[in-house]
């Protein structure tokens, strides 16, 4: 695979990267990953804007946004890529040595990109997924997209290691978000999910399905969910770059709504592929 790496296109196993790197010392460092419909980048804006915010947020010196779409559109060029891809770019703030928490301004950050073939979940999609309730344990900047994901991480295993596609984080009782997706409930036909804060993340297919909701007149509520409640809930799902619109039918031992994705969420789902096909 080609990857780009501080202005070359190379062979992923030759990017050479110094130790002193701080995103290898001390997870200081951004990503952002999204994906193409009929091989155009979706949503784009949304996502640079995001990446400006968490690097603004970490004071991380990176300005060139406007090479961005170009690396990613030449990675799938150079990779020979003619369906659907997803892309990531990573930016962290630099290398400084030696070791030491702080920092210079006046770092110059490595920026890492590569492109991949996507594998759709259709089946996961079409039948919905079962996920598991885990506690939150990240840190109180949720909002920022860093590469520091270690406790995602080991949610994300344990869901593995559970047959389960996903965990939902909960804090005090709050549900968040998932390790890599944002959290929505059903009640009466209208549709819950997490209100944006510190806590989780401004997911962009998030913002697109509330907007599709406010399209369709399906009513909408930006409120916390709490894990003692869920029972009072009629169905679930999860959104995501690449997850999309995927239902939830099973929450840890608990067979939601028949094992069955729900009808609000099947609308939903059917929206998002109708605007997502008419990129
Ligand atoms: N929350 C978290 C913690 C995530 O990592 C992701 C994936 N980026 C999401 C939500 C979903 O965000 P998006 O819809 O922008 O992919």
């Amino acid at each position: 695979m080609i990857v780009y790496f501080n202005d070359k296109y190379i062979p992923h196993d030759e990017v050479k990267i110094s130790p002193f790197d701080r995103a290898f010392l001390f997870s200081d460092g951004v990503y952002e990953a999204l994906r193409t419909y009929n091989c155009k980048l979706f949503r784009l804006d949304d996502h640079l804007k995001r990446l400006k915010y968490s690097l603004k947020e970490l004071g991380i010196n990176f300005n060139d946004f406007n090479l961005i779409e170009n690396i990613f559109t030449h990675l799938a060029d150079i990779n020979n890529i003619k369906t659907e891809y997803s892309v990531y770019i990573q930016i962290s703030r630099g290398v400084s040595y030696p070791r030491t928490h702080n920092y210079e301004n006046s770092l110059t950050p490595n920026v890492f990109a590569f492109a991949k073939l996507i594998k759709d979940n259709n089946k996961e999609k079409n039948i919905g997924v079962k996920v598991i309730l885990e506690k939150d344990l990240r840190w109180l900047r949720c909002d920022i997209k860093s590469t520091s994901l270690l406790p995602s991480v080991m949610a994300s295993q344990k869901a593995i290691q559970n047959n389960a596609f996903e965990a939902i984080l909960f804090r005090d009782d709050i549900i968040t978000e998932g390790s890599h997706t944002n959290f929505f409930a059903v009640k009466n036909n209208t549709v819950f999910t997490a209100p944006l804060s510190n806590y989780i993340l401004n997911g962009i297919t998030r913002k697109v399905v509330l907007e599709l909701c406010k399209e369709n007149k399906i009513d909408f509520c930006e409120e916390h969910i709490n894990v003692n409640e869920l029972k009072n809930f009629d169905e679930f799902f999860i959104t995501g770059t690449t997850t999309e619109v995927t239902p939830i039918i099973k929450i840890d031992d608990w067979i939601v709504s028949d094992g069955k994705p729900g009808i609000i969420t099947l609308k939903i789902q059917e929206l998002f592929f109708n605007t997502v096909k008419q990129v």
